[in-house]
């Protein structure tokens, strides 16, 4: 299927690696003008300029790294369609009573702060190109309370509460914004989250990864091209009436404790 994104406009937060860069390499191959952003300036330069995808280096918990990125936007891409906030940092797996304020801020601040500096900068390039789509990064640790890992799980039910907000506030707009809550992805992520879950609940990485596969109906783990997949569809002009969901790329989530 043409899912008619050649020649959009696509910032997406984060995608020097993991989902991210799923997800550029996905509108890559469909035909979309892809920027990236991301801390992370080694990856960045682990980057081949042969993929298609440029790339600057930019916090999106800075609301000033946001305002250069945006000048960046401007001058790479001159305007935009599509945003996709995929950036989102995993926070402390603890007891609330062992989270610190620096833990909270950092965590909140990626995944929240940094959702709300790209969408308010970026509405009004969408609103100057006669529309387009916003894509925040969920979880299922938005849609289920997820014990141990309060400042993520909090921020990201405040992910779905801002897109339902910028989905009344925008669809008038013809913009329209989504969230995607994806279960646990085989990356990198997972990994370094369940050594932490492991080494802090006392038992084997091993025994988490066994849990995992039995936390929904599917019982696999899904992909990082499954997540982009769906994503690349909300932003194609079949699915511009979809707006103000949270949708889950999860297999059918049945248990969140491991
Ligand atoms: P990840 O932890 O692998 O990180 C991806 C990239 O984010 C890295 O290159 C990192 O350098 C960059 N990054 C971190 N902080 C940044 C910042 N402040 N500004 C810019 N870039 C920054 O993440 P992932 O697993 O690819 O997850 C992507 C999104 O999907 C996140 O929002 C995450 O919460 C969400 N998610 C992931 C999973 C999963 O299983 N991996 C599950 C549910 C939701």
């Amino acid at each position: 299927m043409d899912l008619g994104l050649s020649e959009k406009r696509v910032l997406i937060t984060a995608g020097a690696s993991g989902i991210g860069w799923a997800i550029a390499r996905q509108f890559v191959a469909e035909g979309a003008q892809v920027l990236v952003c991301d801390i992370d300036a080694e990856a960045i330069a682990r980057i081949d300029p042969g993929t298609g995808v440029m790339a600057i280096r930019a916090d999106v918990s800075n609301s000033e790294s946001v305002d250069y990125m945006f000048q960046e936007v401007q001058r790479r891409l001159g305007g935009l369609d599509v945003l996709v906030n995929n950036a989102g940092t995993s926070g402390p797996a603890r007891p609330v009573e062992s989270v610190s304020d620096d833990e909270w801020r950092a965590t909140i601040g990626v995944n929240l702060d940094g959702a709300f500096y790209c969408a308010r900068s970026a509405v009004p390039l969408l609103k100057e190109a006669g529309g387009g789509t916003v894509i925040n990064l969920s979880s299922v640790a938005g849609l289920f309370p997820f014990a141990w890992r309060s400042p993520y799980s909090t921020a990201k039910y405040g992910v779905i509460g801002l897109t339902e907000v910028l989905a009344r506030e925008l669809g008038k707009h013809n913009i329209n914004v989504n969230a995607i809550c994806p279960g646990n992805v085989d990356s990198p992520r997972m990994e370094r989250v369940f050594a932490m879950n492991a080494q802090s609940r006392g038992i084997s990485v091993e025994e988490i990864s066994a849990a995992v596969r039995n936390q929904n109906s599917m019982q696999r783990w899904v992909s990082v091209d499954e997540v982009a997949s769906v994503i690349a569809y909300l932003c194609s002009p079949q699915a511009r009436i979809i707006s103000g969901q949270s949708i889950a790329v999860d297999g059918h989530t049945i248990a969140t404790e491991y």
